[in-house]
């Protein structure tokens, strides 16, 4: 595996006493050349995650491998050995560009901060070669940020990222701040260069649409903590966690005939300051027993695997002893619409 997360934990101690616990105890694992997403609501936790993995936050607890080493115990070269293996394209490419800088030096910039070895003319021939790569003309490299639309800052980004020949890339929302015509561009032109390259990637997002499309292995979080994980076609297609089948079935899907379903959830998120006692989900799960407040459930695995990869979920309902006692609910769970 190129990245193994495992257990990780990001706890903020609040003022007064308390710790909002952002993330508590995440696992999952990603592949060179695979794309692994993170999906759930507003303050699940998936962008402290994303943080983590950028180290611009330091962990609680847990561990993080790359490429075989520990990540959280790098000296200051490996650190930045890591940095420049690890990249990330954000949300809006409006606030993550330097609006003063012209694309020449915004691509040029990660290059000669880590030390770029060639003369100038090198240096052209890279810049120029990054550009041909994310589809934009070679005239670019003397235009400011704000001369281009939404969808070519987002492809300059996409460049500034590849400078430094990495092997992973954190996406924070790469598509929500685009048109919605120049999505499937921007979609296209990530897994063209994922192919090209053998690049992996950690996507954070909440269009499921764009997550079934566009990932290899999906991680459904709630409150701080994985509800499910495993191969897409596995998670999308045969969902088995109460709170997976909730996102999916409410999810928008550009399908006239679908109607998205209502009332499979209510409420909003509760507080990773006071999370919920047992499964986080309780107090909104329609399926919630008296074990569900009490126990919190183990992540079981569902049987099945892809390319090595389990189907996990945690839940009273699908397994473990509390599950025998509840056959049917199972039932009307794994038949949910
Ligand atoms: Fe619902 Fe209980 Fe399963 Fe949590 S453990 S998702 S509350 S049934």
């Amino acid at each position: 595996m190129l990245l193994e997360v495992q257990d990780l934990k990001k706890h903020f101690p609040v003022r007064g006493g308390g710790l909002v616990r952002a993330v508590d105890g995440v696992s999952f694992a990603v592949d060179a050349g695979q794309t692994f997403a993170l999906v759930g609501e507003s303050g699940c936790g998936k962008t402290t995650i994303a943080r983590l993995l950028l180290l611009l936050e330091k962990p609680t607890g847990g561990a993080i491998r790359f490429d075989g080493q520990d990540v959280l115990r790098l000296n200051r070269q490996g650190v930045q050995g890591y940095r420049r293996q690890v990249q990330a394209v954000f949300q809006d490419p409006s606030s993550s560009l330097n609006p003063r800088l012209k694309v020449r030096m915004l691509l040029a910039e990660p290059l000669l901060a880590h030390g770029f070895g060639g003369d100038r003319a090198a240096l052209q021939h890279r810049l120029l070669e990054l550009l041909e790569i994310v589809g934009l003309p070679p005239g670019a490299l003397e235009l400011y940020p704000h001369e281009f639309s939404g969808g070519q800052r987002q492809r300059i980004a996409v460049a500034r990222a590849l400078a430094l020949q990495p092997k992973l890339i954190v996406l924070d929302e790469p598509t929500s701040a685009l048109d919605v015509s120049i999505r499937a561009q921007i979609v296209n032109l990530l897994s063209d260069i994922q192919r090209s390259f053998g690049l992996a990637y950690v996507v954070i997002a909440h269009d499921l649409a764009l997550v079934e499309h566009f990932s290899s292995a999906v991680g459904v979080m709630y409150l701080g903590a994985m509800a499910e994980s495993g191969p897409s076609d596995a998670v999308f297609g045969a969902p088995r966690h109460p709170y997976t089948q909730a996102l999916l079935g409410s999810a928008p899907r550009p399908d006239p005939d679908h109607q998205p379903a209502e009332g499979l959830i209510v409420g909003e998120i509760g507080s990773a300051l006071a999370p919920p006692s047992g499964c986080r989900f309780h107090p909104r799960c329609p399926h919630a027993m008296p074990v569900c407040a009490q126990q919190a459930p183990a992540m079981l695995a569902m049987g099945g695997r892809d390319a090595g990869l389990a189907h996990l979920a945690a839940c009273h309902l699908l397994g473990g002893g509390q599950a025998t006692a509840s056959a049917a609910r199972w039932h009307e769970v794994a038949t949910m619409p």
